[in-house]
């Protein structure tokens, strides 16, 4: 019994004319995804991506999983490819289906003949099946409006496909279709869920994450690619800048007004991501802020932040509560990650007030205390990068 993957695309097949190239990048991520899984030939007919098993080696258990975090999927199934005759459907269904037939009460089937030269048309092969599937569960009935189980038998132009239920699929759209942008990453929840967040909306992306040695430790920072591997899993390979920071963080300390520290050091944050967004060719920045979350995420400190970046700031959790923030977090599985307990070097200078309704020109008039161009550049200078996840982007 040979056994393959059927995809049905998401929302791109709205698009249009743009719909050819989503399709196109869809096949590519979908490839990549599926590489060292032991061989699948993955290809579109009649809206449907194929994804076929090339050998023994082949592990569809591992392709099934794969697939359900790539983004531009709506839905997947598991079907059975069988010769199209009849015969070979009957024969099949009950073998194919067995272990969730047994355990449901009610089913229905449906059939879609899109090889107009077979010679049974839909209604005549679902009644064929429906009742072979009586005889071999005769626990089964037929419920056509709320089945437990819909078993679906397409008849397309190279094959006959059994299918049982529809699994979810991630969503969203294909991951190289919708630009390229820098995540400013830390080690909590938020930004992670960010990260995905704009990696659905077909973003590629590099990721920033500021480090504090000697304050923070190695396990901070490994506690940050994990985090990224595991948003890889959906965004495919990620490129992590890790710029060290305790330099500027001291500077400020030292010159700046403490209430101004947790802004002033975003302000930094966002100059040197800028710079390295620009050289890994992205357009945008993302964050993991939240309205009101903390005192530099209200409305005032965080049109204070923006005001030193020249690209769009994209902020796709800003208006979540916490609670739907980490749902998302436990469904992507970062938060297991995200809690484990290794400083920040957020956390490590955190004022005891500090101010929620900042003005900017108080804010630019602090920063004149410290060499901003000089503290930027040491950062670029310093900062590293490694690849995270498999060896090829998307
Ligand atoms: P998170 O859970 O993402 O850390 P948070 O609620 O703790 O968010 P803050 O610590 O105020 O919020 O950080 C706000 C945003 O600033 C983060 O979502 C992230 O995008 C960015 N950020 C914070 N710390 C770092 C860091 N060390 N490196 C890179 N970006 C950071
Ligand atoms: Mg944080």
């Amino acid at each position: 019994m040979k056994e393959i993957i059927l995809v049905k695309l998401g929302e791109m097949v709205l698009k249009g004319l743009n719909r050819k190239t989503f399709e196109a990048v869809l096949i590519k991520n979908i490839r990549r995804r599926l590489s060292g899984l032991g061989g699948f030939d993955v290809r579109t007919a009649q809206s449907t991506v194929y994804i076929i098993p090339e050998s023994e080696d082949s592990d569809l258990e591992a392709a099934v999983d794969k697939v359900s975090k790539i983004f531009g999927i709506i839905s997947f199934s598991r079907a059975c490819e069988v010769e199209k005759s009849m015969d070979s459907i009957l024969q099949t269904a009950g073998d194919y289906l067995a272990d969730t037939l047994r355990e449901v009460k009610t089913f229905k089937v449906e059939s879609k003949r899109s090889d107009k030269t077979f010679p049974f048309n839909s209604p005549q092969i679902s009644a064929a099946v429906g009742e072979r599937l009586l005889q071999e569960f005769p626990h089964l009935h037929v419920d056509v409006h709320h089945p437990d189980i819909t078993v679906t038998v397409e008849v397309r132009d190279f094959g006959a496909y059994i299918r049982g239920g529809v699994l979810p699929g991630a969503g969203g759209i294909p991951v190289g279709t919708g630009g390229r942008a820098a995540i400013l990453i830390s080690g909590g929840i938020d930004s992670p869920v960010a990260a995905w967040c704009m990696a659905k909306r077909g973003v590629e992306l590099t990721a920033v994450h500021f480090a504090s040695p000697p304050y923070t430790s190695e396990r901070a920072e490994q506690k940050v690619k994990d985090l990224l591997a595991q948003v890889g899993e959906y965004a495919g390979w990620i490129r992590m800048y890790t710029v060290p920071f305790a330099h500027v963080q001291e500077a400020i300390m030292e010159n700046c007004p403490e209430d101004l520290f947790t802004l002033i050091m975003r302000r930094f944050m966002m100059r040197v991501a800028e710079q390295i967004a620009r050289r890994e060719e992205c357009d945008a920045l993302i964050t993991g802020e939240s309205l009101g979350q903390v005192a530099s995420q209200t409305m005032k400190a965080i049109a204070c932040t923006d005001a030193v970046a020249e690209m769009p700031v994209f902020r796709p959790l800003i208006g979540m509560d916490k609670a739907e923030i980490v749902a998302i977090s436990r469904k992507i599985g970062t938060f297991d990650i995200s809690i484990e307990p290794y400083e920040d070097c957020c956390t490590i200078f955190t004022p005891k007030h500090p101010r929620t309704r900042p003005s900017l020109a108080l804010v630019e008039s602090a920063e004149l205390e410290l060499d901003v161009d000089g503290l930027v550049k040491e950062c670029l200078e310093q900062a590293r990068w490694v690849r995270i996840g498999g060896n090829r982007r998307a």
